[in-house]
């Protein structure tokens, strides 16, 4: 009754060690040979003797879970196999749903934005309160469409910011124009500054899903980040970099996971309504490439880590990486760090996670392999532990010990 005792406390603040040969710490350093101390949900030190071990991940590649800055965690195929489409009871959606936040843990994912769908709210709480694995979520709830002049006046733009605040937002989604193949802007600068304005006014981020001339009138509205970005000029991009906007583009998994699926998006709201109509997505595969290797040219511009994960793809975020790395020229270190420090700064949420030092959650990822060697190794996810608790140790130690045989 009243306060814990303090061996109960204590027995809650349980101390675990983890044995690292090889440790990237989130901000670019490579640590070798040390031990990462974990009280409770925190990292407490980097000790090279600390002892007990309680997990031996020598041999592996440790490094801080992964932030995905973009993706849809509720979107999911149907049951009729269609995106977007109804189909199933409640249950199964929510279970659906459930299942996309598991496999993005396991992929090596411990905290993503989704940009956005109400749904979000309840899994966000249910992942917070421990009722089910998942990444840390933070999100947008409904994002803001732009749709012209019936995007609403910027006093109507205003309230529905605050509507989504007291829906539990995160953070603000809205789209400034429909696609790169359909670039005009459908919201005014004056529409655009009221939105972030009042986000602002709230303490919420704003990411605006912007190409061409939106890039520039979402930087001079203040919004937080730009998503996508496709068809900035490069002063456009520098502006960015002068005002500190993030710039979040992508660099193939979004396209290659609906030429995949494509029978599962055809003939959906958005998507083409023949097969025959896929085949242009693919040209614009070397269009993100090329836009990425200019965004990467420009000093001091921040460039953030998000997949765009849709229904298909979740779980393979880190696919992501690959192309980036190998596609469009990404430094792996880089790469890395994106999706580490930068994107929890560009969260404010550098003082949380995104790194391995004392002080922050005990988010911690192991690969099998060297990311920065071979890029490939992302795919290789083989110990999740998120908040001090461990959701996937298949390190090789592990499956012996499970085995009952000697490492
Ligand atoms: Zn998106």
């Amino acid at each position: 009754m009243g306060q814990p005792s303090s061996q109960q406390n204590s027995a809650s603040q349980k101390r675990v060690v983890i044995a690292a040969s090889t440790v990237l710490d989130g901000k670019g350093h490579v640590l070798h040979d040390t031990r990462i101390v974990i009280e409770g949900s925190k990292i407490v030190a980097i000790d090279p003797k600390a002892a007990p071990v309680d997990y031996d991940l020598r041999g592996l590649t440790v490094l801080p879970g992964w932030i995905d800055s973009h993706v849809h965690i509720a979107w999911s195929f149907g049951k009729d196999g269609k995106s977007g489409s109804p189909g199933g009871t409640p249950a199964e959606v929510a279970y659906q749903v459930a299942s996309n936040a598991w496999v993005t843990l396991m992929a090596g994912f411990t905290t993503v934005q989704s940009v956005g769908s109400p749904a979000d709210v309840p899994l966000r709480d249910a992942i917070g309160k421990r009722q089910l694995p998942g990444p840390r979520i933070l999100t947008s709830v409904e994002p803001l469409m732009g749709q012209g002049e019936k995007s609403g006046t910027p006093e109507q733009i205003r309230a529905f910011v605050r509507k989504q605040k007291d829906a539990g937002a995160d953070l603000i989604k809205i789209f400034a124009n429909y696609s790169v193949r359909k670039p005009d802007m459908m919201l005014s600068q004056e529409q655009l500054d009221a939105a972030c304005d009042e986000a602002k006014k709230l303490g919420l981020r704003t990411l605006v899903h912007a190409y061409s001339k939106a890039v520039r009138a979402a930087t001079v509205a203040g919004c937080t980040q730009i998503e996508h970005g496709v068809l900035a000029t490069d002063d456009d991009l520098k502006l960015m970099a002068e005002k500190g906007t993030y710039l979040d583009p992508q660099a193939g998994l979004v396209w290659e996971n609906y030429l995949l699926n494509k029978e599962k998006f055809v003939g959906t709201p958005g998507y083409p309504a023949t097969l025959d109509g896929f085949a242009s997505m693919e040209s614009l595969i070397p269009m993100d490439h090329d836009f990425m290797k200019r965004a990467y040219r420009i000093p001091g511009l921040k460039i953030v880590f998000g997949s765009d994960a849709v229904a298909g793809a979740h779980g393979r975020n880190a696919e992501e990486f690959i192309d980036r790395v190998r596609d469009a020229g990404v430094d792996p270190v880089t790469a890395m760090v994106s999706a580490n420090s930068l994107a929890a700064e560009a969260m404010g949420m550098a003082s949380q996670i995104g790194s391995i030092a004392p002080g922050l959650k005990a988010d911690i990822i192991a690969l099998d392999g060297d990311p920065l060697k071979d890029i490939t190794a992302v795919l290789r996810v083989v110990f999740v532990m998120k908040g001090g608790v461990v959701y996937k140790n298949a390190a090789r130690g592990a499956i012996h010990a499970y085995a009952g045989v000697q490492p």
